[in-house]
Formats: C-alpha cells, sequence, structure tokens
C-alpha cells in the first residue's frame, strides 16, 4: 500500500541530561491514518509523540539534534513559530486535563483565542465538536455545568473535543485511554477510527490489543530506538526483528 507522508522523521536524537531517550529515529508517519507507536515502558514513546508539537523543548536539559518534517518544514529549523505549530495538532494525554470551568467554555477555548467572540457562531462550534467527539447528547442539556463534573471518560471526549475545536491537521495521543474503563476506552478507540478519515492520527500505547486493533501503521521502539516500522499488519503479521517478535509474543514486557 502507498502512503502519503505527513510527518516526516530524520536522525532525531533525544537526551535528558546524560540520558539518551531518542537515538537516531528515522521515520515517515502516513497521512489520515493510525499510527502506532508501540514499545516497552521507558523506551522512548512519549518522548517521540511530545517531539512533533515540540513539547519536549521546554524541559530543562533537554537536548534535540535532527530534523521532524510537517508538511515539508523542519519544525525545529530556524524561523518555526511554536504556537502556530501546536495550532496544527491536538493532544490528548494519559488522564483527561479538563480546564477548570464549564464544558461550553472548554471547547469555545480555542476558538475564542483566535477572535471569535459571537456567540451564535461560539454555540454552533461547541455543538460541532461535542457531536464530533461524541459526547453531545450526554451533556446538551447541561453545557454550562463544571466540566470536573464529568466521568473521566466523558472528561476524554471532552479534552477531544476542545482539540478538534482549534482545527488541527493531527491528533496525538498518549496512552489515551490508560485512565479509562473498558467502555470508555472502547468509545474513544470508535472514534479514533473515525476520525482518521479526516486527520492523521498518532497514539502512544502499551496495550498490543489496541494497537492491533486501531493501527494501520505501526512503529515498534526498544531502549530509544526504532526497531522496526511498517504497515500494522505486516509487522504484526510478520515482524522481521528478533526484538519486535519477542514483544508481540509478550516475552519482552
Ligand atoms: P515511554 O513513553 O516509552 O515510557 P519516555 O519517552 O517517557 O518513554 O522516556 C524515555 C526515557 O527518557 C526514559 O528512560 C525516561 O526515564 C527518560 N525521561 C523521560 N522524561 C524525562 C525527563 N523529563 N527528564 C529526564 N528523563 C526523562
Ligand atoms: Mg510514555
Amino acid at each position: 500500500m502507498e502512503y502519503k507522508t505527513h510527518i516526516r522523521v530524520r536522525n532525531l536524537s533525544v537526551s535528558y541530561g546524560k540520558e539518551q531517550a531518542l537515538k537516531n529515529v528515522t521515520v515517515d508517519l502516513p497521512e489520515k491514518k493510525i499510527t502506532a507507536i508501540i514499545g516497552p515502558s521507558g523506551c522512548g514513546k512519549t518522548t517521540l509523540l511530545k517531539s512533533f508539537n515540540r513539547l519536549i523543548d521546554s524541559i530543562d536539559g533537554i537536548k534535540v539534534q535532527g530534523e521532524v518534517y510537517l508538511n515539508g518544514d523542519n519544525i525545529y529549523g530556524p524561523g518555526i513559530d511554536v504556537t502556530h505549530l501546536r495550532k496544527k495538532m491536538g493532544l490528548l494525554s494519559q488522564r483527561p486535563h479538563p480546564l477548570p470551568m464549564s464544558i461550553y467554555d472548554n471547547v469555545a477555548y480555542g476558538p475564542r483565542i483566535h477572535g471569535i467572540r459571537k456567540k451564535r457562531r461560539l454555540n454552533e462550534i461547541v455543538e460541532h465538536y461535542l457531536r464530533e467527539s461524541s459526547l453531545w447528547d450526554e451533556v446538551k442539556d447541561r453545557l454550562h455545568t463544571p466540566a470536573s463534573r464529568l466521568s473521566v471518560g466523558q472528561q476524554q471526549k471532552l479534552c477531544l473535543a476542545r482539540g478538534l475545536a482549534v482545527e488541527p491537521q493531527i491528533i496525538l495521543g498518549d496512552e489515551p485511554t490508560s485512565a479509562l474503563d473498558p467502555n470508555a476506552s472502547q468509545r474513544i478507540e470508535k472514534k479514533f477510527l473515525q476520525l482518521k478519515e479526516k486527520y492523521t492520527i498518532i497514539i502512544v500505547t502499551h496495550i498490543l490489543r489496541q494497537a492491533m486493533r486501531l493501527a494501520d501503521y505501526v512503529v515498534f521502539m526498544y531502549l530509544g530506538e526504532l526497531i522496526e516500522h511498517g504497515p500494522a499488519q505486516r509487522v504484526f503479521k510478520e515482524p522481521q526483528e528478533e526484538l519486535t517478535r519477542g514483544y508481540i509474543k509478550g516475552v519482552i514486557i
């Protein structure tokens, strides 16, 4: 299968002080597909994910070498507007972090920052993205109540709606279902499968079955190195590397 590349990573190395978390990673990630970054704990999955929107930059003592190209531009090159870059990506973290405000204001937050003030327009936007994240029916009668009163699963969907409301091209998820119960996880997974028609989705997961259910493309990391990457079917059915085989069989955890 031919893929159109969305994120092109070249010789990316990242160190936290003396600890090298990524070692010379090179990979092309496909557009409008789901890529799963898999591998045992501490192998650099989160670091790789956060390098895509330069969220790792602010960490003390961090050193980044190499390039990450997004639509042809090296995001680590000179003259890159990090705020603009981050606007292209929505990030879901392990635990949902809704802003301490109402459900409505959480979704309207980004659009307001971008200058949308008209009440009617904001109402439309809030409804649209709450529908997009499949939360609308559950919350439409209590939009002005605090987001903190939602269940964890609902909060994660709200964070998804908030991320989508700034019209990103890419959705990054760092173990986005790890704090959710099986039902809520399933709903988020289903949502991702729908959203990939419009967005490039990259998720980190340590749940192999989740990667098998969702991924079109797989990146397997081990101790900071990219060991193997390719179409999910191929990597799961015929892993080329001993380490990948071991991980899929559950020998390496
Ligand atoms: P994963 O997401 O696969 O568990 P991480 O990318 O979080 O892996 O971490 C990779 C390595 O970098 C680990 O050895 C971890 O201890 C180290 N690391 C991650 N974040 C930091 C940090 N802020 N400061 C120092 N070391 C870090
Ligand atoms: Mg992690």
